[in-house]
């Protein structure tokens, strides 16, 4: 704990200085700057090597931060309550007086904001007089990172700091709803679409692309580990990696279980590890087996869709 701490304060050092730092989150690590910041903001976008109209999710400590930011309406306080802290983005309202660096929102009235719920995070976050721009710490296009070690193999010595606060508890990135106009779901993650639509007792469509803005959890290439990979496969060649989700009577080296019983929630989490373990073998293609489009399985589909494109 005294460790932690004097990390919190060391991050809370190079954030105040404008630099970036890797942080943990219960989804993935994130690559964080102050938001307020245009130098901090830009160092982002070039560490990552992301194009710029790839707009950023910032990451607040309280409502009474966000409200600086962004127009608060009542259903969002509606989800916010169930929600957050937690693995959903909201896209909402800009504010005109906020003092959101242009960088974030590429010029945009719209703002992806999200609470972590990561104790480390938090605390840290209660200590910044601003919000921290994060999106996942990698290489654009790349696998995202589930632990300090992932961000090390991303960014090399780059970056200033990494606060390591092990592994991420959900190991995907956060389900982004916008609430712009009429609700949207933009990106599969963390909660299920499922449990989004049972609480607010409708049917919130999930938006594969989005013609005004081109986001990276939109655009078709993501996620790759950079070898093809190809779905809804039985059986793999013996220099192919084999992902499943189901334990197999016979298994062999080149098998990799996502979960052992079908259980969505821990293939989920086991999905960007196993992804960055097969990448870092010497497999020509990755084959994966069949998984039910329900509940996680939806985003591990969208992910593993948008790894596979050529
Ligand atoms: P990442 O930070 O890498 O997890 O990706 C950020 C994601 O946030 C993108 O994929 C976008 O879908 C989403 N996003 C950020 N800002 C906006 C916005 N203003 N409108 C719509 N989507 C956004
Ligand atoms: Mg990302």
């Amino acid at each position: 704990m005294k460790n932690n701490l004097s990390n919190i304060k060391k991050s809370k050092y190079y954030l105040n200085k404008g630099e970036c730092i890797a942080i943990p989150t219960e989804t993935v690590y994130g690559l964080a700057g102050n938001a307020y910041s245009s130098k901090a903001t830009l160092k982002i976008f070039k560490l990552k090597k992301r194009i710029k109209k790839n707009p950023l999710i910032v990451h607040y400590h309280n409502l009474k931060m966000l409200n600086n930011d962004c127009v608060i309406s009542n259903q969002f306080f509606k989800l916010y309550k169930k929600f957050c802290p937690g693995p959903l983005t909201f896209v909402l309202k800009l504010k005109k007086n906020s003092k959101i660096s242009k960088n974030v929102t590429n010029n945009k009235k719209t703002l992806a904001i999200r609470f972590p719920s990561h104790p480390l995070t938090k605390k840290l976050l209660k200590l910044l007089n601003f919000p921290l721009a994060a999106p996942s710490a990698n290489i654009s296009t790349k696998i995202s990172p589930v632990s300090k070690e992932d961000v090390k193999e991303e960014f090399g010595n780059k970056i200033k700091f990494i606060l390591d606060g092990g592994r991420s508890k959900i190991g995907l990135e956060s389900t982004i709803i916008s609430l712009v106009g009429k609700p949207r779901i933009l990106r599969l993650g963390g909660i299920e679409r499922t449990k989004i639509n049972k609480f607010l007792n409708k049917n919130i469509k999930f938006e594969k692309k989005n013609k005004k803005i081109t986001t990276p959890g939109q655009s078709k290439l993501h996620y790759s580990p950079g070898i093809p990979i190809k779905l809804n496969t039985t059986k793999p060649k013996p220099n192919e990696a084999f992902i499943l989700i189901k334990k197999r009577k016979k298994s062999y080296k080149n098998y990799y279980y996502l979960s052992k019983n079908k259980n969505l929630k821990q293939a989920a989490k086991n999905l960007y590890r196993i992804l960055r373990e097969i990448k870092n073998k010497n497999y020509k293609s990755i084959v994966v087996e069949k998984i039910p489009n329900i509940g996680f399985g939806e985003a591990i589909n969208d992910r593993l869709k948008r790894a596979s494109v050529k």
